[in-house]
């Protein structure tokens, strides 16, 4: 997608602070980070959500989240972490590409 902020990331279009990688997976922290850590994981392959990535192939969300323990692990988030998926308008989405936030590093509260 050539218009698509996460894909330009993938594509070094858009500078991004890159934590971890695999075959088709990448981590890199958000620009408006909500905890002491909070770092986004991407399939490389472009899909608007998790819904769509998990109708298209559902290998690859068990990738994403795999990616997304190994982010938390190298991170040091021993206290625990959140791991969260905005879908739709409702949730506030605001980037149409699927992705996991990875929060932690203090006592994350409450979900909203
Ligand atoms: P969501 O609201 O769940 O769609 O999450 C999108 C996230 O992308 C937000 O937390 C933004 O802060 C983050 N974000 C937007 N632009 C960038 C960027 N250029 N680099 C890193 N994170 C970004
Ligand atoms: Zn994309």
């Amino acid at each position: 997608m050539s218009d698509c902020l996460f894909c330009r990331i993938l594509r070094e279009e858009v500078p991004a602070d890159v934590v971890h990688e695999t075959e088709r997976t990448v981590a890199f922290r958000d620009i408006g980070p909500q905890a002491p850590t909070h770092v986004l994981v991407i399939p490389r392959e472009h899909h608007a959500d998790v819904a769509a990535l998990s109708a298209a192939d559902p290998a690859l969300v068990a990738e994403v989240m795999a990616a997304a323990v190994a982010v938390a692990r190298q991170e040091g988030l021993s206290g625990g972490y959140r791991l969260l998926t905005n879908t739709g308008s409702d949730a506030g989405q605001t980037v149409q590409h699927a992705h996991v936030h990875v929060l932690g590093g203090r006592p994350l509260g409450p979900l909203g």
